[in-house]
């Protein structure tokens, strides 16, 4: 069994491609090439990678329609875009297509696996979530061992149900990621079936009224167009 994590490279210019593919490769990384969201689409037959580095210049479908795909496949795949200067894209463009991070050419191969290094860090642990019971959301902390919410200015505790419960833990353990909307369904709707209760956006309505500063304004849970949703941890 392979425990190194798989890294995809989707870039269309094969000199660029190879240069990633050697360098990734000499940090102990697997490594696969693609020079298309039809090459990528190929590999992910096969398996889910760990992570893609994803060249927003491809021809026709371009880095931000693949990425979107992607993101639908799986919450779980860390997504780096990888744009050129000439791209005008900004962090929020690359975020909103439900990518991790992105880097813009030319770049250091050392800055790349920078980055690299620190989207794995965030996939395959949880530091946050399972080092402290207690994580602060918004206006409010989440007790993840008791199952409910405190709120800091009073010491009173809100109880939660299992449906609100298992949503808000996901949400802990993947700060600043960009979440699937129908990902997070999945992986939360297993106990409840009320059909109503299933509804994603109507659960995140009622969470936000828990936790924001100002609902109508979330800060906490944030809305990513044309991906889901993210939990933005407040700044210390
Ligand atoms: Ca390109």
């Amino acid at each position: 069994m392979e425990h190194r994590p798989h890294i995809v490279v989707v870039e269309d210019e094969a000199a660029q491609r190879q240069l990633l593919l050697d360098y990734l490769g000499k940090q102990n990384y697997r490594v696969s090439g693609a020079d298309s969201g039809v090459a990528l689409r190929k590999i992910l037959e096969r398996e889910l990678p760990t992570l893609v580095l994803l060249d927003v210049g491809l021809p026709g479908e371009d880095g931000f329609a693949v990425a979107r795909w992607l993101r639908q496949k799986s919450g779980r795949v860390g997504i780096i875009m990888v744009t050129a200067a000439s791209d005008m894209i900004d962090r929020v463009v690359g975020l909103e297509s439900g990518a991790d991070d992105y880097i813009a050419k030319p770049f250091e191969p050392r800055e790349l696996l920078a980055r690299v290094k620190s989207v794995l860090r965030r996939i395959s642990d949880t530091p946050a979530a399972r080092s402290n019971p207690q994580i602060r959301m918004g206006r409010r902390i989440l007790d993840l061992d008791r199952r409910v919410l405190i709120d800091p200015a009073n010491g009173s505790e809100d109880r939660l149900t299992a449906s609100e419960f298992d949503l808000l833990k996901v949400f802990a353990e993947n700060p600043n990621r960009p979440l699937n909307r129908d990902w997070l369904l999945e992986v939360t709707a297993h106990r409840e079936v009320d059909a109503f209760d299933r509804a994603i956006d109507l659960r995140i309505t009622r969470l936000r009224r828990k936790v924001e500063v100002d609902p109508a304004h979330p800060d906490a849970i944030r809305t990513v167009r044309g991906v889901g949703y993210m939990f933005v941890p407040p700044k210390a």
